[in-house]
């Protein structure tokens, strides 16, 4: 059922609980620029605004996008301690099983909580959603929060909400990087946004382990599949041992597979404590990484999805998933 709101609605919503209620601010397991962004931003927003509000970092934060955390924020929190807010706010959380908080998982949320993203498929949990499918980014969308509502936005609230919009389109080079997505960013860096701190950290360099790690997955681990279209790394615990990388380090290592030509479909398969972990990117619109996501129980957007698949062994899980490209494929 839908609880979809209006963006005036989420705006009263606000405006009741400034200077009153506490707001808990909540993201994704497995942050990206765009949780990092936009749960960050968020925070620093309604803070220099007069609003009492705690943000719950999830572990894991990518360490190209360390630097943009601030201290302060809370890393884990309690079903008793989630009592002491009146609202909370999931950014950028499809479903209400990507929201990083094991009390949030058990006890289902035990205060109102506002759902807010850009994903097509967002679940609609919590009392209040307020998803907007055409964002490039959740980072967006706070953007458009704060300007309806007249909230000030600092260079480093805006530096955040750059950073999610950035992240999320690519630097600017996915579909998603629309006029509107433009106007944001133009916005943003009006209001002092460091664009340059966010190039720097997360596109133009990376460490020596990372470049040397992904040329072994380009020369000897690459697995390619009907003619070229499909092709995958497996990140082997062995591999990421022998060259010291941290998988929460290698989102962006699905993008040297996905620039090469022919291919249509490309995945990165993680192992996880049960099973494997799969991102999908496409680089053709009628291909759907997000119907081949779905129907693996997992989700996403069109050209960017993921899901998990449980099975005993690593060449197990890949035939599963070739299964499901190959129907994506054959379909189209
Ligand atoms: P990733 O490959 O983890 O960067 O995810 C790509 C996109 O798919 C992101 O927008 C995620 O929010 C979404 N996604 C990834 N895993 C899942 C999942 N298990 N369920 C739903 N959406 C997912
Ligand atoms: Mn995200
Ligand atoms: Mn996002």
């Amino acid at each position: 059922m839908s609880n979809d709101i209006t963006l005036a609605e989420v705006k009263n919503r606000l405006e009741q609980l400034r200077g009153k209620g506490r707001i808990l601010l909540m993201t994704h397991e497995r942050p990206d620029g765009d949780a990092v962004g936009s749960l960050c931003g968020m925070y620093f927003i309604l803070r220099e605004n007069g609003f009492f509000v705690d943000a719950l970092i999830p572990e894991s934060v990518p360490d190209m996008y360390q630097d943009f955390v601030p201290s302060g924020l809370i890393t884990s929190i309690t079903t008793l301690g989630v009592g002491c807010y009146s609202l909370l706010i999931t950014l950028d959380a499809s479903t209400r099983m990507r929201v990083s908080a094991p009390c949030i998982r058990e006890d289902g949320i035990a205060i109102p909580c506002l759902n807010i993203d850009h994903h097509p498929d967002n679940e609609r949990y919590g009392d209040a959603s307020y998803v907007v499918s055409t964002a490039c980014s959740t980072a967006e969308i706070v953007l458009s929060i704060a300007k309806a509502a007249n909230l000030m936005i600092s260079p480093v609230s805006a530096t955040l909400l750059l950073l999610g919009i950035t992240t999320d389109s690519g630097c600017f080079r996915f579909d998603n990087t629309t006029p509107e997505a433009l106007r944001a960013a133009a916005r943003l860096l009006e209001l002092g946004a460091d664009r340059r701190h966010i190039i720097r950290n997360c596109f133009l360099s990376k460490p020596e382990n990372m470049a040397r790690f992904e040329a072994e997955l380009l020369c000897s681990r690459m697995k390619k599949e009907f003619g070229g279209k499909f092709a995958w790394f497996y990140l082997d615990p062995e591999l990421l041992k022998k060259y010291e990388v941290d998988l929460r380090n290698t989102e962006q290592v699905i993008e040297s597979l996905r620039a090469i030509d022919g291919v249509v479909v490309a995945a990165v398969i993680r192992k996880e404590k049960e099973g494997f972990k799969v991102s999908l990117r496409s680089k053709a619109k009628q291909i759907s990484v997000g119907r081949i996501a779905r129907r693996l129980n997992g989700g996403g957007h069109e050209m960017a999805a993921g899901c998990s698949i449980s099975a005993p062994t690593i060449e197990e899980a890949e035939k599963i998933l070739a299964n499901n490209v190959e129907m994506e494929l054959n379909e189209k």
